[in-house]
């Protein structure tokens, strides 16, 4: 196991790397620039079982142990940025105006690439390491894309690791829990079909405007009044879409929002009530309505095994009490969750200091969290896969 000391040496070249990318923001799967980048890196590192294109523009490259046979274990980092213009004013910001790296995974690409320059020149476990890079994490498609073209089973891998880095939380600590550490994602749209009048004569019509403001209180209902309030579950309402005129009752109201859970007989609780609740209260004043759900997101599901090997493989790089072994799941989402679901793993948190929280135009992935990363990376590998 090895102290964070032995990592800072590779911090200025991972920051180099990681403010070109930043520089360099590409969205979803048209990461041409990106990838070319991760992939002549890798090369540069002495690797040379390379396989590009997958999933359009992702990455999987193999370092073989020089500590005997053993299974092949994934280390996964996601590439794509955001159509965000970003406000963080460093020397390093984005030159493609609309895109950033507002999210971090500029700096998941950085610190994979610098684990992958570590591993590939010692070669101190058994087995095989697969370094996934994903394409399309923020439009939670490209994870399962990935797994869809068939990389679990063409490389062999039978468990799979991953991070995200965590403003609000100081650098060099990480977070961590056993079993769910990251919400389902789910959609919904209400389409009320009422009939439309003159606003003056509101009985001759059945005002869809009055009957979506009800639906939507009854959608808090649903959590507030049917839900263990001890178990998470939430149901936002952010779109609403309805009239032209001031003078007009409209014939129809479009009502969109989103599901998050923690447990998936939750996520099956939602959209059986929220149908339910939606038709109840438009049937009783006459009205109808059409309703979809999707289900976006899995729900991120951390094993038991994996977790223990990260928090092995983070505490002896930090030290005990740098590393919260308990932490709370976020509501939030992340596609790894179907990685997670395709083989049994890990997701931990590193911490990113007190920068703008992701997403936002001010948001910088923090460069000092560079070594915490890589060393993670390289002790999970020697701890999972040690001889
Ligand atoms: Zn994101
Ligand atoms: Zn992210």
């Amino acid at each position: 196991m090895h102290r964070i000391e032995e990592f800072w040496d590779l911090q200025s070249e991972a920051t180099e790397w990681r403010r070109y990318l930043h520089r360099h923001p590409e969205l979803d799967y048209r990461l041409y620039e990106t990838a070319k980048f991760v992939t002549e890196k890798l090369a540069s590192f002495g690797i040379d079982n390379i396989a590009t294109g997958i999933a359009e523009t992702g990455i999987v490259a193999l370092i073989h142990g020089e500590r005997g046979e053993g299974p092949t274990i994934a280390l996964r980092a996601d590439m794509d940025a955001l159509p965000i213009s970003e406000a963080s004013n460093k020397p390093w910001a984005s030159e493609t105006p609309g895109i950033m790296h507002g999210c971090g995974h500029d700096g998941h690409t950085a610190m994979l690439l610098g684990a992958a320059k570590y591993l590939a020149a010692k070669r101190n476990f058994k087995g095989v390491v697969a370094l996934i890079f994903q394409p399309a994490e923020e439009d939670g498609r490209g994870a399962q894309r990935m797994i869809q073209e068939g990389i679990m089973n063409r490389f062999g891998i039978t468990q799979v690791f991953s991070m995200h880095n965590w403003p609000g939380m100081a650098v060099g600590k990480f977070a961590i829990c056993d079993g769910a550490i990251s919400s389902a994602l789910d959609e919904f749209d209400i389409l009320v079909r009422g009939k439309g009048g003159h606003a003056a004569k509101p009985h001759l019509t059945t005002d869809p405007i009055v009957i979506a403001a009800q639906i939507i209180t009854g959608l808090q209902t649903l959590v507030s009044r049917k839900t263990d309030s001890q178990e998470s579950l939430v149901i936002s309402v952010t779109k609403l879409n309805a009239g032209t005129a001031y003078n007009v009752i409209p014939n129809f109201v479009e009502i969109s929002g989103t599901v998050r859970t923690l447990k998936s007989t939750l996520r099956d609780f939602a959209e059986k009530h929220i149908r339910s609740c939606a038709e109840g209260i438009a049937s009783g004043f006459d009205a109808e309505i059409e309703f979809t759900h999707r289900r976006l997101e899995p729900l991120m599901f951390n094993h038991t095994e994996g977790t223990n090997f990260a928090i092995s493989a983070a505490r002896g790089l930090v030290g005990h009490d740098a590393v919260d072994s308990n932490a709370k799941p976020s509501m939030g989402s992340e596609d790894f969750a179907y990685m997670l679901e395709a083989r049994p793993g890990a997701y931990i948190r590193l911490g990113n200091g007190s920068t703008a929280y992701v997403h936002d135009p001010a948001y910088d992935f923090n460069d000092e969290a560079l070594p915490y990363g890589i060393g993670y990376w390289v002790n999970l590998v020697e701890t999972v896969l040690s001889p």
